[in-house]
């Protein structure tokens, strides 16, 4: 059987056997991708040392049609993103990134999600520690986007009507997005005004990192929207994340 090579991101690795790695990548080729890498525990160098979680690289592998693990030939590591190991903060925002895309994404391409994961991990890795929450949830909700769940934000997902500048609404989860105030009072979600729109509608777009305010209502409100919406069951690693963010009053 021919191999084949494509460029992947490591998202989980865990032994196997006496000397055996199982690991799951992200794939460009081939979306989320299950491989043994026989062998490469004790061994010393590049090719044990390239399999760390979150390194992107060239994978090559044997992979056979409608099975669930393949094997490994090689891994060839081009960015290992070992800053991201530098504060908790840091590798909490890659864990959360590395799990929705392991609970949502599917053995099979998926347009933009492999650019926006590299993208993510790479931004939560190098970004200062003032802009590190901004990082975090700007890179998540690219990759709620990507998986083709992007949130309303401009206009009333109820009756359409553009937010003004000053609307304060309310985020409707289920609906998807935010009301405007004529339409917010029969929605439970949590209020919402322009400056929390005007930092959802910029981590959105990617735009110019800020300090965030409210950083934990902001990881809340990811957290309903992908148990609602992209993943049928919380995130396991949103709580810890949650918990490392400063407490504000709402
Ligand atoms: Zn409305």
């Amino acid at each position: 059987m021919a191999a084949v090579s494509t460029r992947a991101i490591v998202l989980r690795a865990h032994d196997y056997g006496d000397s055996s790695r199982i690991l799951r990548f992200y794939t460009e080729g081939f979306g989320l991708l299950s491989v043994v890498a026989h062998g490469v525990r004790g061994r010393t160098g590049k090719g044990a040392g390239g399999v760390a979680s979150f390194a992107s690289g060239e994978l090559t592998a044997y992979v056979r049609p409608h099975r669930d693990l393949h094997t490994m030939k090689d891994f060839s590591s081009t960015r290992m993103r070992e800053g991201l190991a530098r504060d908790t903060l840091r590798f909490a925002g890659a864990a959360v990134a590395a799990e929705l895309v392991l609970s949502h994404a599917e053995q099979e391409r998926h347009e933009g999600l492999f650019e926006a994961l590299g993208r993510a991990l790479d931004e939560v890795e190098g970004a200062d520690p003032v802009h590190l929450p901004w990082a975090v949830l700007s890179g998540l909700w690219r990759l709620i986007e990507a998986l083709g769940f992007a949130p309303q934000i401009e206009a009333c997902v109820r009756c359409g009507t553009p937010l003004g500048s000053g609307d304060v609404g309310r985020f409707d989860i289920v609906g998807g997005g935010v009301r405007c105030p004529a339409c917010a009072d029969t929605s439970q979600g949590p209020r919402i005004g322009p400056v929390a729109r005007a930092q959802l509608v910029e981590m959105l777009e990617g735009g110019v990192p800020r300090p965030l305010t409210h950083a934990r209502q902001h990881v809340t409100l990811v957290a309903d929207f992908v148990a609602y919406h992209v993943v049928p069951r919380p995130l396991k690693s949103l709580p810890f994340l949650s918990s490392l963010l400063p407490t504000e009053a709402p």
